[in-house]
């Protein structure tokens, strides 16, 4: 298998003239042979900062090629990037510099004050640069330093939506295997094809779903600083993108852009949406606009792609994420890891060559997820009979009352129907009588009110008794990490103490 590295220097040796990268904000295009040269310029100014193999470098900044191009001449070093999210605070990056111990820590223009104050709030000193001093033109190239297919090249955090975000380790291994997989979901990309790189590299999603599968395939990369719904827009058309991923809150916002129908999309292949569940009206607009939209599910210890949902099944099965990407096997089990039979819910399991090493310095954790040779992904699912799956919830938010399984997404969407509610999540609460009680926290609409007992009966109207809430809180806003996603931990601390409210 291939080094990282070596998919650039590759592509440089037999198409040096094709473009490899182009800034969407000035329009510079970067060939492969170029994207080897910088890459390898970097290499060898980083080595010169003390970076050896195995060394961490934690990357701040916008989408850029430069951060692109650092990610390779990182990886060239046998040295593992650590990119990280800017959404996060000072004290969230001094966690991570504390955690991963990185030998330098690079930030561009935008980021060096989040930078500097993450590294003064950090337990151990850090080196802080900026990405530039990474390009010197003088330096003396490196060797690409030999490494192995199940070497580390990147330390990716997970969103932290359950706990504390953990370092999954990706090997070069991992990296190609998401390729491969991606060359080989829905109508497969060829060098001919373009993406945007609009969603942030520093998740998953937008680094391993379009981006490092077409580095890999030879195509290009056209790169957005930041994701603005009309200037996407404007860029698809200008440099006739043909495939894409987003997350969906960015292709909801997209569809939103008042003169949509004026951009020339012909050239777009292939939409891909993922990382939640994406609304239907979404997938409704995109595909009445003669669009191929394909659905996703993935994880960062997946590299990311786990399963897509073809096109031609987002109607038919719709609310499902599809079939288990080409070289994943998949597993439904209950708690004592026994396959459940065909459509029940169970903890979702996977096998296969783009599975994360483990998770930086938690070897126990590793150890308990990755047991009998699975990774247990915490997601709960179901599969039919022709491998679609559907992701129910998440078993650490399962709740058991009464001795039923409540899934608190299925209420949550029965009080989204509910006119005053602008935003909802369900949690199991301790209840003396019921182990645990379906609580939902909702928030209103401005200016619109519901009482608890009115929700409770929206509820009860369409879902049964048990599995709708019997305790209500009202909040102005619900807490959501710096991804958007819920995190319904600090839920259950701030309401599990307090028996204020009505049980019933
Ligand atoms: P943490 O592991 O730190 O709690 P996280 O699991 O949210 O955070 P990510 O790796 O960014 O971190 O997200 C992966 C999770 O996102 C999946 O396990 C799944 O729960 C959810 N997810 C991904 N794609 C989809 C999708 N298409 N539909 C619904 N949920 C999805
Ligand atoms: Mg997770």
């Amino acid at each position: 298998m291939a080094a990282l590295s070596t998919w650039i220097t590759r592509r440089a040796a037999r198409t040096p003239d094709a473009v490899a990268l182009v800034d969407a904000t000035t329009g510079t295009q970067t060939t492969y042979a170029q994207f080897a040269a910088n890459s390898a310029r970097r290499a060898a100014a980083l080595r010169s900062r003390g970076i050896r193999r195995g060394d961490r470098v934690m990357l701040i900044g916008l989408n850029s090629t430069t951060q692109l191009e650092t990610i390779f001449a990182v990886a060239r070093l046998g040295a593992i990037s650590v990119p990280v999210n800017f959404r996060l605070s000072p004290a969230e990056i001094a966690y991570l510099i504390d955690d991963s111990a990185p030998a330098v820590l690079l930030h561009d223009d935008m980021f060096a004050e989040l930078a500097a104050a993450a590294a003064a709030q950090a337990p151990r000193p850090v080196d802080v640069a900026h990405l530039d001093s990474t390009d010197q033109p003088e330096a003396v190239i490196a060797d690409e330093e030999p490494v192995a297919d199940d070497d580390i090249a990147m330390l990716m955090y997970t969103s932290g939506t359950t706990g504390k975000p953990k370092g999954a380790m990706l090997t070069h291994g991992n990296f190609e295997w998401n390729a491969i997989n991606m060359l080989a979901a829905g109508e497969g990309i060829t060098p001919t094809d373009s993406t945007l790189a609009v969603a942030p590299l520093f998740h998953i999603g937008g680094l391993g779903l379009y981006v490092l599968p077409m580095l890999y395939t030879g195509g290009t990369v056209v790169v957005a600083p930041a994701f603005d719904p009309a200037a996407a827009l404007k860029l698809l058309a200008r440099y006739r993108v043909s495939v894409l991923f987003m997350v969906p809150a960015m292709w909801d916002a997209m569809s939103k852009v008042p003169d949509f129908d004026d951009h020339d999309l012909s050239a777009l292949r292939c939409l891909l949406c993922g990382g939640a569940p994406c609304p239907l009206p979404v997938i409704d607009f995109y595909q009445g606009k003669g669009l191929t939209f394909m659905e996703g599910f993935g994880m960062t210890e997946l590299a990311p792609a786990a399963a897509i949902l073809e096109a031609q099944y987002v109607r038919s099965h719709a609310g499902s994420v599809g079939r288990p990407v080409l070289h994943d096997d998949v597993r439904i089990v209950d708690g004592e890891d026994r396959d459940v039979p065909i459509g029940e819910v169970g903890e979702l399991l996977i096998a296969g060559p783009n599975v994360f090493a483990g998770y930086w310095g938690l070897p126990a954790v590793t150890a308990q997820d990755k047991r009998g040779g699975w990774f247990h992904t915490g997601d709960l699912a179901r599969q039919d009979a022709d491998g679609f799956l559907t992701l129910v919830d998440r078993k650490k938010d399962m709740i058991v009352t009464g001795g039923e399984n409540v899934y608190p997404i299925e209420v949550e969407q029965i009080l989204f129907t509910h006119p005053a509610v602008e935003d909802a999540a369900v949690i199991g609460l301790p209840d003396e009588k019921w182990g645990e009680g379906v609580t939902a926290v909702v928030a209103l609409r401005d200016g619109a009110s519901a009482t608890a007992d009115e929700l409770i009966a929206h509820c009860r109207e369409q879902i049964a008794h048990f599995k709708s809430p019997r305790r209500v809180e009202f909040v102005d806003v619900l807490p959501r990490n710096a991804t958007g996603k819920l995190l319904k931990r600090n839920l259950r601390e701030q309401f599990g103490s307090s028996g204020s409210a009505v049980t019933r």
